[in-house]
């Protein structure tokens, strides 16, 4: 299995993932750089996986639709209403295939209800959720439910490839060191962020992103300096609105 990055609209990300001549496309913001990759890569287009309702993430779907007729559309269970040409929807744990590859949905609410991320083969494709050094803003759920599905894809095996949708690593290490001004890997990455900064692992994002770091001392002091309580979940939140305002 191989993935292409296919750089979407301004700043999104879809991937075509291929495995033995066939691909799924993750999160078609538009059709024709993803018909481009299609076309260049020499591969048959069979699915789209899409994360979340989101038009920057699926609104290539119409023209994709409209030039591969019969394609397979997976989309989580609570988003699935919100897109066009959803074949299946998908629920927590349910599996998935591409070309054989068995990968699973973990249903990770808060940017959107119906937000999920596609695991397969050692690799994760988090939408919104979770980007390389941040998080999607919690549009939808609230602060304790974006932090369980956060803490859930930390869980992840640390080598797991992070394929996230929007290129914002460089902004979000900026607010990662305003968190944490002591953490010797987020000044590390901040040095050697590679461009595109896509794809990153579970462990980069452990040991960096403030987001998956709501135990460490440092974070929570920070997160108290607002306010919050010490449990994960406010520590979270406090640390989200922060980022929200921060410039
Ligand atoms: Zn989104």
């Amino acid at each position: 299995m191989r993935v292409a990055i296919v750089p979407c609209l301004k700043d999104n990300f879809a991937y075509l993932v291929i495995e033995g001549g066939v691909a799924a496309v993750v999160d078609p913001g538009e059709a024709e750089p993803v018909l481009a990759a299609v076309a260049r890569e020499g591969v048959r287009l069979a699915a789209v996986w899409a994360t979340h309702h989101h038009m920057d993430h699926v609104g290539g779907l119409p023209g994709l639709l409209a030039a591969h007729p019969g394609l397979e559309v997976l989309a989580g269970e609570r988003d699935a209403g919100k897109i066009e040409g959803v074949t299946r929807a998908l629920a927590d744990g349910d599996e998935f295939e591409l070309a054989g590859v068995r990968g699973r949905v973990l249903h990770n609410p808060g940017h959107t209800l119906g937000a999920i991320t596609f695991v397969i083969d050692g690799r994760a494709f988090t939408g919104d959720t979770l980007f390389g050094g941040g998080c999607g803003r919690v549009f939808e759920g609230d602060p304790a439910m974006m932090h369980a599905s956060l803490e859930r894809l930390a869980a992840l095996p640390p080598a797991t490839e992070v394929y996230f949708g929007h290129e914002y690593t460089a902004a979000n290490l900026r607010f990662a060191a305003a968190v944490e001004p002591d953490n010797a890997d987020v000044a590390r990455r901040v040095r050697e962020i590679p461009t595109p900064s896509t794809p990153s692992t579970i462990e980069l994002e452990r040991a960096t992103n403030p987001f998956l770091r709501s135990h460490v001392p440092a974070v929570i002091a920070a997160a108290g300096a607002r306010g919050a309580a010490a449990d994960g979940a406010s520590v979270f939140g406090a640390i989200r609105a922060w980022k929200n305002d921060f410039k």
